[in-house]
């Protein structure tokens, strides 16, 4: 097999190579059909069985309870920045937002625009470098939700607590911590994930929520921008994006086979540790988030100084590591380490990142 490159890039992410292969083994002849996945008919009990097969491993990892359906949608998180307040601003047309990051404030701009949106808290005035405490939150007891990003794809920041909203529905964006480490899921009325850094290939996005939430919709709204049009057809209304459903099936079953999500935080929580252990232990790497509030995700650090950024990019490229350069709205390095980074892609990096140091500290 061809060398694979240590991938730490924010999305599209690196996947477990054993659901490669197997994509790979079934690519042509998927079990025995005499066609690929890619080939099917959407109405085929082949692909019948791959849908629900998706839908069922993410229910029994997610502990997703009878009241919520899972729904494949396209477009991305991105679309879910309008579509949860189309479908959910009705009739107070008002919500709160938890502004954590740059995520969170696109979801915002978008809600804007259907309805009134009240900043329930923000940190962005300490460049998103924690989350706000409960005591911060200042909810709005007759707003139609709440909605927060549980992981701050850019800032690196985690929330560590599901906040309590008491009778107001609680939407999360979970893009890229989703199945990261168990949540109380029957706590929200509504997650929606891109499926790009922790759960498969890009093209589709997940969207738990309780069913009840999603009648309020109005009848008005797009058929396509309803999220009963994908309830009611178990997301088969059209054309679903049939390969990447199935890959996340194939991904979900890996998490499975590693011990769920209790493992998976188990694992995550090490991984990151052998990197902000660096950041605790010296001072030539430095962390931009406070303790209480890091990413197990993505895992942003300065250097002493933009020089040493660029040399420490190349380097690691040249060391067979790549996209570990920031995000372009921030600077420094990012190493995102989903799920599916091996421990052993870390320890390589924290292995660069010493041998760095003693070279240029
Ligand atoms: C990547 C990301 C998005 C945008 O996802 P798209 O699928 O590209 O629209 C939204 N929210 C968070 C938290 C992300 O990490």
């Amino acid at each position: 097999m061809s060398k694979r490159a240590i991938n730490f890039s924010a999305g599209p992410a690196t996947l477990p190579v054993q659901v490669l292969e197997e994509a790979r083994r079934d690519l042509v002849d998927y079990q025995g059909s005499g066609m690929s996945v890619m080939e099917m008919s959407h109405r085929s009990p082949e692909y019948d069985a791959i849908h629900r097969g998706t839908s069922d491993v993410i229910r029994t990892l997610m502990r997703v309870p009878e009241s919520h359906a899972i729904l494949f949608l396209q477009g991305g998180a991105s679309q879910q920045f309008s579509m949860v307040p189309m479908n959910l601003m009705h009739p107070g047309r008002r919500a709160d937002y938890v502004v954590t990051g740059v995520w969170s404030k696109k979801a915002v701009k978008e809600a804007q625009r259907e309805g009134a949106v009240r900043v329930a808290a923000t940190t962005e005035d300490e460049s998103f470098s924690r989350i706000p405490a409960a005591s911060e939150l200042d909810l709005d007891s007759g707003a139609d939700y709440v909605h927060i990003t549980t992981n701050n794809t850019i800032a690196g920041s985690q929330w560590w607590t599901t906040p309590d909203t008491g009778s107001v529905p609680l939407v999360a964006d979970m893009s890229s911590d989703i199945m990261s480490h168990p949540v109380p899921t029957e706590r929200f009325g509504l997650i929606y994930a891109g499926a790009q850094k922790n759960l498969g290939p890009a093209g589709v996005t997940i969207v738990i929520a309780d069913k009840e939430l999603l009648e309020r919709a109005p009848s008005t709204l797009p058929t396509m921008l309803q999220y009963r049009t994908f309830a009611e057809k178990d997301s088969l209304f059209n054309t679903p994006p049939c390969w990447s459903i199935y890959v996340v099936g194939l991904v979900c079953r890996w998490v499975a086979s590693q011990g769920g999500l209790v493992a998976m935080e188990r694992s995550n929580r090490a991984k990151a540790g052998l990197i902000y252990d660096l950041f605790d232990t010296g001072d030539f790497y430095r962390g931009t988030v406070a303790s209480e509030s890091r990413s197990i995700m993505n895992i942003p650090f300065r250097l002493p100084n933009e020089e040493l950024e660029k040399r420490f990019v190349a380097e690691s490229k040249a060391a067979g590591m790549t996209n570990l350069k920031g995000h372009r709205s921030v600077g420094g390095i990012r190493a995102s380490v989903y799920n599916a980074m091996p421990r052993s892609g870390v320890e390589a990096l924290v292995d660069f990142m010493r041998e760095f140091e003693r070279a240029h500290g």
